[in-house]
């Protein structure tokens, strides 16, 4: 009768939303063969950006740090530690001991202002912050050697000399790009008549966090950092690296992977959403992996996706969202709290409340869902970055089996509730010969600093 005829044509109508949703989120599933599309392409770039000749040619730039080993437990003394380029700066003393690392730190805040405004004016607030931390711990009369930790891809010519390639990650301050940063922090020392600086050593956030985390773990010969912004550095054989002299033993590579797909060669996996994202940025067209993955872009992808959704009626009734139009409204910090296992719906339309967006239950299981094929996606494409780096250690030892841990830091990967079991079961899917632990880094990044710090004190004596 007619209660059927209802009932069928609500059905009707359900079965034909769901057809939108999965044909608009379609584009954001990868197959297993996309992802070892994926790794295969990784391990292109991964050798291009390894060739004296090719390196140009590769998105990946797969650059030097003159780190050659991991730490050995022996490395002593105490140290200045800066952490740039992640969500928070920081200012650390950290003190190397028998009994193992202690330190303080602070954080301090860059202002956007500041983080996009001149060079002067950043390396001067830097020297600010310094000043303030040294007169918080009284180190005022000491003049302790300091590791940079500069997250931001750098043309190492040693390991106090860095020439910034390319600021990421929402930085631009003017005047910096092809500068060595090491220098650009004695200028603005010896502007701000600070006399006791002694720099000797510049690391990515990823070496950082590998070299803590071996510190622990002598198998850690990989550093992964998903977070604001994401990358990967790990132990190469020194006969491999065509842009460095020298055949014998090893050297730390940061990959700089969130560049994977400048030249296109990932064109084919980026949807609309990713391409709405990209253009807003200030480095459009740059770090296209990158903004598949990390942080700083992960909420914008998903608001892009409800954008069309609510285009497509299927979304809040398909009533405009004025709210929904705002960039960055919605922060990668509610991805994780919406996937949060077992959070109540209600809690869901509560956070989207505060975002003025009137949700039914209906509407927060949708969001749930796009949240979870965004988060999923970045996760398998981690996964298949990781791999291509594993099964290339694995061939580079000859062995048929590779066991080694990968250290890893990152507000993304330590907050989210799913991201690090995604991760860790594609990679094995995709890398089924080796075995690899996941090792969460405590204050990597200042940890690695001190301890490349403490190296080269070493080496620089007679
Ligand atoms: C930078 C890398 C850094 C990564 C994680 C990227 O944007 O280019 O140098 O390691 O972010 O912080
Ligand atoms: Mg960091």
């Amino acid at each position: 009768g007619r209660g059927a005829a209802m009932v069928t044509a609500v059905a009707l109508r359900l079965a034909a939303q769901r057809r939108e949703v999965e044909q608009l989120l379609a584009p954001l599933w990868l197959s297993r063969a996309d992802l070892e599309r994926v790794q295969a392409l990784m391990r292109r770039e991964m050798e291009l950006g390894l060739g004296r000749e090719s390196n140009a040619d590769s998105s990946v730039r797969m650059l030097p740090t003159y780190v050659r080993g991991t730490p050995d437990g022996t490395e002593r003394g105490e140290f200045l530690a800066l952490d740039l380029g992640g969500t928070n700066f920081r200012v650390l003393v950290v003190r190397v001991a028998q009994d193992g690392i202690r330190m303080a730190s602070e954080i301090y805040i860059i202002p956007t202002t500041v983080m996009q405004g001149t060079g002067e004016a950043l390396f001067d607030h830097i020297i600010e912050c310094i000043v303030d931390f040294q007169l918080k711990q009284n180190l005022m009369d000491q003049i302790l050697p300091l590791g940079f930790t500069f997250s931001f891809p750098c043309q190492q010519l040693g390991l106090d000399k860095a020439v910034l390639l390319s600021w990421t990650k929402g930085f631009s301050a003017s005047g910096c790009v092809g500068q060595d940063v090491v220098h650009l922090l004695r200028e603005a020392a010896q502007r701000k008549q600070h006399l006791g600086l002694k720099v000797v050593a510049v690391v990515n956030d990823t070496v950082g966090t590998m070299m803590s985390c071996a510190y622990e773990d002598p198998k850690c010969e990989i550093g992964l950092i998903v977070g604001t912004g994401t990358n990967a550095c790990y132990m190469e054989e020194m006969e491999n690296v065509g842009t460095v002299e020298g055949e014998q033993g090893r050297m730390c590579i940061n990959m700089e992977w969130g560049a994977f797909g400048d030249n296109g060669c990932l064109d084919d996996f980026f949807t609309n959403f990713d391409q709405l994202v990209d253009e807003k940025t200030i480095n459009a067209g740059k770090q296209r992996f990158e903004k598949l993955i990390s942080g700083m872009y992960l909420g914008e992808i998903v608001r892009h996706v409800l954008l069309a959704l609510v285009e497509k009626q299927v979304l809040f009734r398909g009533k405009p969202c004025p709210k929904l139009q705002t960039r960055d409204i919605f922060q990668t910090k509610c991805l994780s709290t919406i996937e949060t296992d077992g959070l109540a719906l209600q809690k869901v339309r509560a956070i989207l409340q505060d975002l003025e967006l009137q949700a039914s239950f209906e509407d927060s299981i949708l969001v749930r869902e796009v949240c979870q094929t965004v988060s999923l996606r970045a996760a398998q494409l981690c996964a298949a970055g990781l791999a291509a780096v594993v099964e290339k250690m694995r061939e580079n030892r000859g062995l048929a089996q590779l066991a080694v841990t990968v250290g890893v830091d990152g507000t993304l990967y330590k907050m989210h509730p799913h991201f690090s079991q995604n991760l860790q079961k594609m990679l094995q899917d995709l890398a089924p010969n080796c075995t690899v632990t996941l090792l969460q880094s405590e204050d990597g990044s200042g940890k690695g600093a001190a301890l490349v710090a403490a190296v080269a004190c070493r080496e620089a004596e007679p």
